[in-house]
């Protein structure tokens, strides 16, 4: 047994980054970039207004009350066209271009009108309410870097710097290939002892909500042949995944077929609880994650081993998602050699304290506790007892790389 840490480094060692390919803005949310963004402009283009008001002359209102005259309007997108002189002001909108003379906004709601003339009853300091040119960003400024995440905000910021285009990593192809004699399609028809295949399913999904693009084989029944024949189908993935079979039972094909014939193991069993029976290597040249069957298993694997290797391929520079830690609720014993990974549900305290409580019962088979929980506590290796009250590291079920 490999610690998760090894098995980690040694899938991503194993894994290249991935070649770039240009995508619409549209297209790029949850998408990772694969060159510096350079801006085409710069924002603002020149010095605006950012209040509804009036464009004065900071030295006009030297005394107040003053009384200036209003020549003229400059709403956003339009300029005034003549220059502001002494005792003269321009009515301006937001994003309305200073008009040329003036260096100040007087805020509507400070100004009484009659006619065309305003009184200021207060003086403002120079430059009030004025956006510079540039007080965003300037053209030829690098503001997206290699690495960086399309989400909406940089998305935004990159429809602004004019960029309809960006260069991104090609999404990995995960192929997706659930085994077992058991498993049926959702919806199939089912003979006794039969259930589900929800690995199939849950697996493609994640591939997708962490930026990659699933490829999803179905079911390989416990036969060499069969199994072979979909391992075929996925050439050309970047990345299989299968789950089941990795154990050690009479029809655990994963680890028997492939793990004694075609395939370069790397690496077979973590010391990881659940998940231990993980395998790892390639197969026809194609790295192959095995996942275990037990749906959380092959889950909690997932967030361990397949979200960092998505991750490595996409050239993400920087994990949008962060471990965190919280008060334990409820004791937890000593641990054994294999790391923990126990469903848990986060409960904020009236002191605003973050607690977590582990549920009772961890059986790797049971996904409903898995879809009530909010995180995973991750005891390490030989971790003492844990009393209520002490702080724990956490794995929050991240968001995925669709993000605000
Ligand atoms: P295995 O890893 O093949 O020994 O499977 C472990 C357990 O997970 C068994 O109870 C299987 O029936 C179950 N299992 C295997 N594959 C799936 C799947 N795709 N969906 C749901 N359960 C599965
Ligand atoms: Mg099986």
């Amino acid at each position: 047994m490999i610690s998760v840490e090894e098995a980690r480094e040694r899938i991503l060692a194993a894994l290249p980054t991935l070649p770039a390919e240009s995508v619409s803005l549209a297209q790029a949310l949850g998408r990772v970039a694969a060159r510096d963004v350079v801006s085409r402009l710069t924002q603002p283009p020149a010095d605006v207004s950012a209040m509804d008001g009036y464009a004065v002359i900071a030295a006009d209102l030297a005394q107040v009350p003053a009384t200036l005259t209003v020549i003229g309007e400059a709403p956003a997108g339009n300029a005034f066209p003549d220059r502001v002189g002494p005792g003269q002001a321009v009515r301006i909108f937001t994003g309305g271009p200073l008009p040329e003379g003036s260096d100040t906004i007087v805020i509507q709601e400070n100004v009484e009108r009659d006619d065309d003339r305003i009184t200021v009853n207060e003086a403002v300091p120079a430059g009030t309410y004025v956006r510079p040119a540039g007080l965003d960003f300037s053209a030829g400024e690098s503001l997206i870097p290699s690495g960086a995440l399309f989400n909406v905000r940089t998305l935004g910021l990159a429809a602004a710097m004019n960029v309809p285009w960006v260069s991104v990593r090609r999404k990995p192809r995960v192929a997706v290939l659930a085994t077992g004699d058991e498993l049926v399609l959702p919806g199939d028809p089912m003979a006794a002892n039969q259930i589900i295949s929800s690995n199939g399913l849950a697996l493609a999904a994640f591939v997708s909500a962490f930026g990659g693009e699933p490829v999803n084989l179905g079911i390989a029944p416990d036969d060499p042949a069969a199994l072979d024949a979909l391992i075929a189908a996925a050439a050309g993935a970047d990345l299989i995944v299968t789950s089941g079979g990795a154990s050690v039972g009479d029809h655990d094909l994963v680890s028997k077929v492939l793990g004694e014939g075609r395939m370069e193991v790397d690496f077979w069993k973590i010391a990881m609880r659940p998940g231990k029976p993980l395998i790892f290597g390639r197969i026809d040249g194609t790295p192959l994650l095995g996942v275990p069957g037990n749906p959380v298993s092959a889950i909690v694997c997932s967030l361990v081993f397949l979200r960092p290797a998505l991750q490595h391929m996409l050239g993400l520079a920087e994990d949008p998602d962060r471990d965190g830690q919280a008060i334990l609720e409820t004791p937890l014993p000593k641990n054994d050699q294999r790391q923990d990974y126990l469903r848990a549900r986060l409960i904020t305290s009236p002191d605003g304290a973050t607690r977590v409580r582990p549920f009772d019962r961890q059986d790797s088979s049971m996904l409903r506790t898995l879809s009530l929980a909010d995180c995973l506590i991750v005891r390490p290796p030989f971790a003492e007892a844990a009393e209520a009250g002490t702080s724990v590291d956490i794995l929050p079920f991240f968001g995925g790389l669709m993000r605000v």
